[in-house]
């Protein structure tokens, strides 16, 4: 099942969160600074090394202070215009979410942000389409599969792409 809702996605109880994390892993803003917070330090100090992560590619840690059990950091790729296969490496961020969360063995339920379409300005619409695609893609594999957006034009691009799927 697909759900969209508009939330601060450390708040939601899920098994995993994904988050929009930089190559380097350690923090930044956004989602990633929220998410850094909410989890307290040892986040950082257990991503970090796992680094660097090429776009286009993820990797997973505990939750740690979050209600989620795992933090899914997945490395969208930065909007240059789009000739430089950014729609591929988003597609393929979420594809390594989604393996990594059906590898670990216990994630039933996970969470994605609206991954590069912050800072790094990924075109929205364009985005929903590839995430949604991604989500339908692996639907069968998990109970809950829950797109989480921050504002509310984020929420309703979801909400109609999703209605006009059905
Ligand atoms: P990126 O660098 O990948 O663009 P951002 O964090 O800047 O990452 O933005 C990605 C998306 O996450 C944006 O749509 C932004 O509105 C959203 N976002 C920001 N904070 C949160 C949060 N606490 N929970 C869920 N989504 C968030």
């Amino acid at each position: 099942m697909i759900e969209i809702v508009q939330a601060d996605i450390t708040t939601l109880n899920v098994d995993a969160i994904v988050n929009a994390a930089n190559s380097t892993l350690g923090g930044g803003g956004g989602v990633d600074g929220a998410i850094h917070r909410a989890a307290g330090p040892a986040l950082a100090e257990a991503a970090v090394p796992l680094g660097p992560c090429p776009t286009g590619d993820a990797v997973i840690t505990p939750g740690f202070r979050l209600h989620c059990r795992f933090v899914i950091h997945a490395v969208g790729p930065v909007w240059s215009g789009g000739k430089r296969g950014e729609e591929d490496l988003l597609r393929r961020a979420y594809e390594r979410s989604f393996q990594l969360a059906k590898e670990e063995g216990t994630i039933r339920s996970i969470a994605f942000p609206a991954i590069s379409t912050g800072v790094y300005r990924f075109p929205k619409p364009r985005a929903a389409e590839i995430g949604i695609g991604a989500m339908r893609a692996y639907e069968a594999d998990f109970d809950r599969i829950v797109a989480c957006l921050f504002d509310e034009e984020s929420a309703l691009l979801y909400a109609d792409l999703m209605s006009s799927l059905r």
